[in-house]
This record gives C-alpha cells, sequence and structure tokens, in this order.
C-alpha cells in the first residue's frame, strides 16, 4: 500500500488537442511547487495527474491547493487489484479520522479497468460490508453519508475519503502574458489573482509618488506581490516613480480631471512597459460606478489613450463580493494597512464624475505627453519577489 496524492483536473481536460500542452504545463507547475521535496514524483494516466512523496500531507496539500488548473486533490492509498486489498485500505484509511462511533457512511466504486472481475455495485458492497465489520461504531447511508469512502480500479486500485477542492482555473502559463495596474488597494490585488486563475502570467507596475507616498506604501505592494507570488512562483514587480509627472499634471491641469488624467498617464506609460515585456493587455482593479474615477464617462476617458486591451476582471462586482475575494486570498490585511496611495492623497475636492472626453483631450493640450511618458519610464526600479513560502 502506498500514499499518493489523485490531482483532478476539470476544464483542462476540455481543451482538445491542446490538452497534452495545458497537461504537461500543469505538470512542471506541480513539480516547481514541491520542488523542496527531495522524494517528490509527479506522473499522469488517464486524465489524472499523480504525486508521490512522502513529505507532511498538510504541507503537500497547501501547496497544491495554490496551483491554478488543479480542481480536486485526493490523499489516497494505492493497492494492488484484489478486494482483500482494497478493503484493508479502507479500514487503514479511516483509522486516520478520529471518533467514528455513529458517522455514516457509503463506498463509490469506479471500475475503469474492465479486466477487474467485479462490476462497480459489487465492489462498493463488498468493501461497505467489510467496512462495516472492521470499523467499530459506523453506520451506512447510501443517500446523505457523512463518510465517503472512494474507490477507483484502473491499473491499480485507488481508495481515498478526502477531496480537498482546489482553486480551479488554467494553469499559469497557457494564456500568455498581462500587466497589471497594482495599486496598494483592495481591488487591483483581487483582479490580478483572477487574470493570474485564467492561466495568464501576470507582471505588476506600480505608480510610486515618493515623498508624496512613504515608501511603506510601495512596501505594502511589494508584500501584495509576495502573497500573488504563493500563486505562480516568482513574481515581477516594476515600481515607476511617477512624482515628476504627477507635480506636472497638477501645476498645468484643471484640478477636477486630475484623477482621470493621472490615470490616462498610467496607462500609456504601463503599456510601453507591456509592450516591452510581451503582455498582451494591462489589467485593472476598476468596477463600474465604484468611486467617480469609475463611472462609464471616466473609463471611457481612460481607455481612450489605450493602445492594448485593458481586462477589468471586477467591472460587475460589489465592493462586498471584492472584500470577501481578497479575504479568501489573502490580499485583504495587507490592503487595509493605512499608508495612503497617490490617488488617495491627490484626489480632487470636486472630482468630476460624468467628465466629458473632448474636455479630457483638450486639457492635456499644454503637456508634451511624450515627454511625460519618458519621465515615467526613466527610472524604472524592477524586483523580482518570491512568495514567502516556497520552494521556487
Ligand atoms: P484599488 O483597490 O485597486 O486601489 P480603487 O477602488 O482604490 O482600486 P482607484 O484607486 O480609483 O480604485 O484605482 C483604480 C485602478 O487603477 C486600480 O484598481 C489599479 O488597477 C489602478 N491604480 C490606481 N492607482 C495605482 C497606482 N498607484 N499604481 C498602479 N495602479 C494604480
Ligand atoms: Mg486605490
Amino acid at each position: 500500500m502506498e500514499h499518493v496524492y489523485l490531482i483532478s483536473f476539470g476544464e483542462i481536460g476540455l481543451k482538445g488537442k491542446n490538452r497534452p500542452f495545458f497537461e504537461t504545463i500543469l505538470i512542471n507547475r506541480i513539480k516547481k511547487s514541491l520542488s523542496l521535496f527531495k522524494d517528490l514524483k509527479v506522473y499522469k494516466t488517464h486524465g489524472r495527474i499523480f504525486v508521490e512523496t512522502k513529505a507532511n500531507s498538510s504541507e503537500v496539500i497547501n501547496r497544491l491547493k495554490r496551483i491554478f488548473g488543479i480542481v480536486g486533490i485526493s490523499p489516497a492509498l494505492r493497492t494492488g487489484l484484489n478486494l482483500e486489498d482494497i478493503c484493508n485500505a479502507a479500514v487503514t484509511l479511516l483509522e486516520e479520522y478520529d471518533e467514528l462511533q455513529g458517522k455514516t457512511f457509503k463506498v463509490e466504486a469506479r471500475r475503469s479497468n474492465k479486466s477487474f472481475p467485479y462490476k462497480s455495485p459489487e465492489i462498493a458492497r463488498h468493501v461497505g460490508a467489510y467496512v462495516l465489520k472492521n470499523s467499530t461504531g459506523l453506520v451506512v447511508d447510501v443517500h446523505k453519508p457523512q463518510i465517503t469512502i472512494n474507490v477507483e480500479v484502473r491499473e491499480k486500485a485507488y481508495v481515498y475519503i478526502e477531496k480537498v477542492s482546489g482553486p480551479g482555473g488554467l494553469p499559469i502559463g497557457v494564456s500568455g502574458k498581462a500587466l497589471l495596474l497594482l495599486s496598494g488597494g483592495i481591488d487591483s490585488p483581487v483582479a490580478g489573482w483572477l487574470t493570474m486563475k485564467r492561466g495568464v502570467e501576470v507582471q505588476a507596475i506600480y505608480f510610486h509618488s515618493f515623498p508624496f507616498t512613504s515608501d511603506r506604501a510601495k512596501e505594502k505592494v511589494i508584500d501584495l506581490c509576495r502573497v500573488l507570488a504563493e500563486y505562480s512562483g516568482i513574481f515581477r514587480l516594476h515600481v515607476v516613480s511617477f512624482t515628476e509627472v504627477l507635480k506636472i499634471l497638477q501645476k498645468n491641469t484643471p484640478n477636477e480631471l486630475l484623477t482621470i488624467l493621472m490615470r490616462r498617464m498610467m496607462v500609456r506609460i504601463a503599456q510601453k512597459v507591456a509592450k516591452s515585456e510581451g503582455c498582451l493587455g494591462l489589467v485593472t482593479g476598476e468596477s463600474i460606478g465604484q468611486v467617480a474615477s469609475q463611472t462609464l464617462e471616466s473609463l471611457m476617458a481612460t481607455n481612450q489613450v489605450a493602445e492594448i486591451p485593458v481586462f477589468r476582471p471586477l467591472i460587475a462586482m460589489d465592493k462586498k463580493e471584492i472584500i470577501q475575494k481578497a479575504e479568501e486570498i489573502g490580499t485583504f490585511e495587507i490592503s487595509t494597512r493605512p499608508f495612503e496611495d497617490c490617488c488617495s492623497l491627490f484626489v480632487p475636492e470636486h472630482p468630476k464624475t460624468r467628465p466629458d472626453l473632448n474636455y479630457v483631450i483638450q486639457s492635456e493640450q499644454s503637456l508634451d505627453i511624450n515627454e511625460l511618458i519618458e519621465e515615467g519610464l526613466k527610472n524604472i526600479e524592477v524586483i523580482n519577489i518570491s512568495p514567502e513560502d516556497s520552494a521556487y
């Protein structure tokens, strides 16, 4: 009997000819994320990926839970192809549970190996009877059992009880690259995470306005990247010194448009960085109507300078839903640290909530836009951030 983890992956099974490509990328992700375990084996057969290692099970599961593309993780026992071994495996697995007295269970069997002489219902019945006799206190309930013992008969037999949910989505690397506009707020890290979930390799760009915003704000952004890195491996952050650009905007444009004009400069600078990094789009944490700069009119004004697609995964989400997600992925606590970003410091007292596009364009007439872009690109600091707890 050996311990092995059965990994199920949903969506990537649907991708026809691309399937081997997706599977290879997922397997490489798993290998990388578990590479600190010396005895590691990762391989696939028939729509399942198998992981073998003697490492501590909760450590292994914690890492697997953060790999996009994985739908479920089942710690299993592998046995020979005979009913006696399968029955023993079921009882062995149950022994890891305390307090079986009075708990209800059922057995579910699947037989993809048709050379095994018993059909699925027969396997289930046989294992069920054995468990009843040998595990003290369990009661059968085939409708709503508290414990389901799964038996899969393949080239070998696999018995498992637990199925831990993975994050789903697609493995990072199958969908190309994108650049996330990452502020220290609640929204943009969630937008980045959701994009990563669809298999996109995400990098981030942060516009820093020292000394208007302290270096603590930059540290906050780095810490957010560290959380995202738990899901992706090394996470690349570009830090733009935005102070000069901000000062010029503040001095030469109507105050009521400052946020919009600042956002337009961010998009212009970000897309240059995106191009040089091979990113096929920008990602922001904008959501319709959340603040003055996110009305449809404002979004249109921001978007008008974009030459590459701008993806807004949160566009239709409520703040409450975004916060819930931020808590789930582990960014909320960092995002709510009290350091202001430049946007909140410079936010005009009476921002234009429905800016007229012509007025916006006109307000930029006195500026040398290319020079401002160059100013932003002049000293970008690139930081490659490793996850706190990882082998990457
Ligand atoms: P967040 O919670 O992401 O800060 P928000 O609701 O506070 O979002 P805004 O501050 O209006 O919204 O920013 C909208 C989007 O613009 C952000 O989600 C982010 O993608 C981008 N953004 C804002 N400020 C910065 C910055 N200093 N650096 C990089 N991107 C930024
Ligand atoms: Mg913000």
